[in-house]
């Protein structure tokens, strides 16, 4: 088998790494470069391989900086399956959607403002978009191996990460020997208020893992919401908003859970109003409602007996335009969660334009932010930002609560390796310093920090 590696070497985001064996060609994921300018301007160059000649993709999560690029593969020549489980196929078709859209938008608003200089194309279209869709094939289930060529076939283990997440299991046996390769994709962690936790991970003969907090443990889940419902009460005796920047796969809904829990049990006010203003957090409410196996027992539960976290007295889920506009007008007592969750684009930057600048409000942010988005710079105590070419001077309060992170900490990390017993590592995933903490951390395997580009053969 030969393993190269084409997105999240040394970075955390454009996941995309290929497996060449039987004959076919198979990639892990094919996910967007997100963060900065430079590295959005990174996801037109060439893939470094002929997407006509990629057979199958294994897709590990429907994250944008793991499925992203599937649409621009599929404009420039892929004809191949793409295998996932149901859930994240429901999910990536929104997010790719969702991506082509803004990426017209921008296009269009480039345009307008570019006079003479030639506007930047966007990457793919809806109509791309759409085709890849129409990619997905078989449909994986949790540990059942499907077969991808004789002697060659993948198993999809719950990660544990979002809805429908896993990591993949390829095993290749061939002139009487057999080889493996573990994909981790994103690894959840052990607890979450709505997933079940990430299964214990395969032995295999060499793994490809992700690093993004190699370097730090998260707090503990129940500290990290007891922060949150501290941060909502002191906003709202200064009376002003919380503005909460969302993932809308997965922490939106667990942010809902915790909010109708905190309602519940008087931690927060009965009279709060929530907004999710996120269409997208809201299709994805609907897709885990109908994959309930994947989630808690006991949170399936409240679901199928109609005591739903998703819909209490005083939510508002605003799809359109005009229901987002008016929340400007709200100054106090009110949650707000919106996209995008690194504030790169999308409503949020309309709530941040006009909750920033009240000393009344709260900034909570609950994700994680690369460096370079406007996030990050909020988050690393800028005084100032530039939100649509407007000074905005930062004068609410800033909080950033780890422990809802949907990613492993460095102890999990390191726990869910030992089990693989891999002779050989691959880190991926991660800022470099951090890679390089967690390396230090590994024993008894032979450690790899892949370039773009590089090629490693197995077994
Ligand atoms: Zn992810
Ligand atoms: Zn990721």
């Amino acid at each position: 088998m030969k393993l190269s590696f084409h997105g999240a070497d040394r970075g955390v985001t454009g996941s995309c790494h290929m497996l060449e064996a039987a004959s076919k060609r198979i990639l892990i994921d094919c996910g967007m470069y997100q963060g900065s300018r430079e590295l959005d301007e990174d996801n037109a160059d060439p893939f470094g391989f002929d997407p006509a000649a990629v057979d199958i993709v294994l897709l590990t999560h429907a994250h944008l900086d793991h499925c992203g690029r599937l649409p621009l593969m599929v404009k420039r020549g892929f004809t191949g399956e793409i295998i996932s489980t149901g859930a994240t196929a429901e999910l990536a078709r929104l997010v790719m959607v969702d991506s082509a859209h803004l990426q017209e938008e921008d296009a269009r608003f480039e345009a307008k403002r570019s006079n003479n200089r030639q506007p930047r194309a966007p990457l793919y279209s809806v109509i791309d978009a759409l085709n890849a869709t129409a990619k997905f094939g078989r449909t994986a289930q949790y540990d059942v191996p499907i077969e991808l060529a004789p002697g060659l076939k993948a198993t999809f283990v719950n990660a544990g990460h979002i809805l429908g997440s896993a990591c993949v299991f390829v095993e290749y046996a061939a002139n009487g020997g057999r080889s493996t390769v573990l994909f981790s994709g994103d690894i959840g962690k052990a607890v979450d208020p709505l997933l079940k936790g990430p299964a214990k991970a395969p032995r295999t003969d060499a793994v490809v893992m992700e690093t993004t907090y190699g370097n730090r443990n998260h707090r503990p889940l129940d500290a990290s919401i007891e922060e949150f419902y501290q941060a909502v009460s002191e906003t709202f005796t200064r009376g002003g908003n919380v503005v909460v920047p969302s993932f809308a796969v997965e922490r939106a809904q667990e942010l809902l859970h915790i909010i109708s829990d905190g309602i519940a049990g008087n931690r927060i006010p009965p009279s709060v109003q929530v907004y999710v203003d996120s269409p997208m957090a809201i299709s994805v409410t609907e897709v885990m409602e109908r994959n309930l196996g994947d989630l808690l027992p006991e949170v399936a539960q409240h679901i199928r007996d109609g005591r739903d976290p998703f819909h209490f007295d005083g939510l508002h889920l605003t799809r359109d335009h005009a229901a987002s506009m008016a929340l400007n007008e709200i100054e106090k007592g009110a949650i707000i969660m919106a996209g995008s969750g690194m504030c790169t684009g999308g409503r949020i930057r309309h709530h941040l334009r006009h909750n920033l600048s009240r000393a009344s409000a709260s900034i909570v942010f609950v994700g994680f932010a690369a460096v370079g988005t406007l996030a990050r710079k909020i988050i690393d105590g800028a005084n100032e930002v530039t939100i649509f070419g407007e000074h905005v001077p930062v004068r609410a309060q800033i909080h950033t609560i780890n422990g809802f992170s949907a990613h492993a900490d460095q102890r999990e990390l390191l726990a869910w390796h030992r089990d693989t017993a891999a002779a050989r590592t691959f880190l991926v995933h991660g800022e470099e310093a951090t890679m390089r903490t967690f390396a230090g951390l590994l024993a008894g395997t032979q450690v790899e920090m892949p370039e773009l580009g590089q090629a490693f053969e197995l077994g």
